[in-house]
């Protein structure tokens, strides 16, 4: 039996203004599957599906649904059609219950009784596995259940065609576990899903088939199992790349730049977030820290950088002990940090400014002069626009309006250019794609030859693998080990983050 397409695009194009977004692209989704759609940043993914939930109308190209001709021309014919489309930004009223944002905007949702619809809502939930509390405000959700909020909405709706548009950007890898399966059960119920990332192995663990964009246009589809991770990244950016990251011998400093020594944190119920840490950073030398989110590579950042008091412990940069120094007078000392929470724009930046006052924010704290001299922060963010290629339409632009990575690239650019010791940078690619992501890495790779130390918060085991020079494994708060990148395995450092440590009797490592 030949299954048939349910959503099929036929050469769809859209153009604005002089920016041929989309060209020619035909694909098609079956039921109870999943389609990756792939490119790089700009490549055309967001409109093309912004045009089969009816928020964009094509330019020429047509678009079926279970074999009809459909002319949406706005969102709600989407939803007619049964079409769910979760938003990168989230669309959540954050002062509403999950259960309010979840009937909101219904045509009849006057008329359902408020019990009914729960049950309904109920009924969704636990249909799919989901984890929701109905009664929970927005503002009170972590960015993971807020997600799962969009996508009961868009089940509520009743769509069997689930569109997301990059929803794993702002997970982290856990929240991105709980996803996936989500989606698995859709597809298993029989969904049409389509997801947009330029994760690589994203795409190979959830999707069916793949099709790539590039400039707009459709560089063909694949059978996920027929194809490689190489052979994706080809076609994502059009010529040979080496999925190789350089890494350069190290040259290490004689003495350690950084001495960390049992170092000890408690939180307010008396839990320890890190527990006796101990180990010591070259100069010259990346340092990678690999562990599951919450493992206590935040607090460990955040004192090194003085954000956050340690209950004991020293940590001793330069011979000097600067544990309960203020951030202010480590910046003085050299030490840069450049650190990615959930959320890029909590820490370092400030999201109304521009581009050239988040760039003073940082020098002024070094420069103890008074008067900020807006003009050499000028030239200071036209150079760092430059060297790390950040697409703004200017260096007044407000932070907040900027990409993802393109915030990213500000962040580490102000960092590095105040000559730092010791850089710290946790998570400095997520959610960039493949281009800047080597961007950064060629970054650090600079700033080690230049005898920087560079402790790198990581969460791909790959990169981790490939950049750093010794990579210390951490699980709750302690350190299970610190090993060499170049003869030690994933599944070990997996089985180690998890709190094992391999016995000697296993022979069978690779
Ligand atoms: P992707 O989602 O793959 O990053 P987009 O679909 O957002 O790419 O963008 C494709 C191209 O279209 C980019 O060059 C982008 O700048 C342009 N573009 C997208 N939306 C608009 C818009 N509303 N107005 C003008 N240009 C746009
Ligand atoms: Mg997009």
């Amino acid at each position: 039996m030949v299954e048939k397409a349910f959503i099929q695009l036929c050469n769809i194009s859209k153009a604005f203004g002089k920016v041929q977004a989309n060209k020619n692209v035909s694909l098609d989704v079956k039921k109870g599957e999943i389609l990756a759609l792939l490119g790089e940043n700009g490549s055309g993914k967001s409109t093309l599906v912004n045009m089969i939930s009816g928020i964009y109308t094509p330019d020429s190209g047509e678009i079926f649904i279970d074999g009809k001709s459909m002319k949406f021309t706005c969102p709600n014919d989407a939803i007619r059609a049964k079409i769910g489309m979760v938003h990168q930004h989230f669309k959540l009223v954050d002062v509403l219950t999950a259960k309010e944002n979840i009937i909101i905007g219904q045509k009849d949702s006057f008329f359902i009784k408020n019990s009914a619809s729960e049950n309904n809502i109920k009924n969704i939930c636990e249909m799919y596995g989901l984890n929701l509390s109905l009664d929970k405000k927005i503002y009170n959700m972590s960015v993971g259940e807020k997600q799962t909020v969009e996508i009961v909405k868009v089940l509520y709706r009743g769509a069997n065609v689930l569109i997301l548009d990059e929803p794993t950007a702002v997970l982290t890898p856990q929240e991105t576990k709980v996803l996936f399966e989500i989606l698995k059960r859709l597809k298993n119920q029989g969904a049409s899903i389509i997801i947009i990332t330029h994760k690589l192995n994203e795409v190979m663990e959830i999707s069916d088939r793949v099709t790539v964009l590039r400039s707009g246009e459709s560089i063909g589809t694949v059978v996920t199992a027929e194809t490689s991770p190489h052979e994706l990244t080809q076609m994502m950016v059009g010529n040979e790349v080496l999925l190789e990251i350089k890494r350069d011998e190290p040259v290490r400093s004689d003495e350690p730049l950084l001495v960390v020594d049992s170092l000890e944190i408690k939180d307010s119920d008396g839990i320890k977030k890190l527990d006796g840490m101990s180990f010591e950073l070259f100069g010259g030398e990346i340092l990678g820290v690999a562990g599951i989110a919450g493992s206590g590579q935040k607090e460990l950042c955040e004192i090194i950088a003085g954000l956050e008091k340690a209950n004991s412990g020293r940590v001793v940069f330069k011979g000097e002990n600067i544990l309960g120094l203020s951030p202010r007078s480590i910046i003085k000392k050299g030490i840069s940090m450049s650190f990615v929470p959930e959320d890029r724009l909590g820490m370092g930046l400030v999201a109304g400014m521009d581009i050239t006052e988040n760039v003073l924010l940082k020098s002024y704290a070094k420069n103890k002069g008074l008067f900020v001299d807006r003009k050499s922060g000028k030239k200071l963010a036209k150079e760092i626009v430059e060297r790390f290629n950040i697409s703004t339409p200017s260096i007044n632009h407000v932070v907040k309006k900027l990409s993802g990575g393109n915030i990213q690239k500000v962040l580490l650019g102000r960092e590095i250019d105040l000559n730092p010791h010791l850089l710290i940078t946790a998570y400095p690619v997520r959610g960039l794609d493949i281009g800047a992501s080597y961007n950064i890495y060629d970054v650090l790779n600079e700033q080690k030859a230049k005898g920087v130390g560079i402790l790198f918060i990581g969460e791909d085991l790959d990169v981790l693998r490939e950049l750093c020079d010794r990579i210390m494994v951490v699980h709750d708060g302690k350190i299970m080990d610190i090993v060499d990148p170049k003869n030690t395995s994933k599944d070990k450092l997996g089985l180690l983050m998890l709190g094992h440590k391999p016995g000697e009797e296993s022979a069978d490592n690779d």
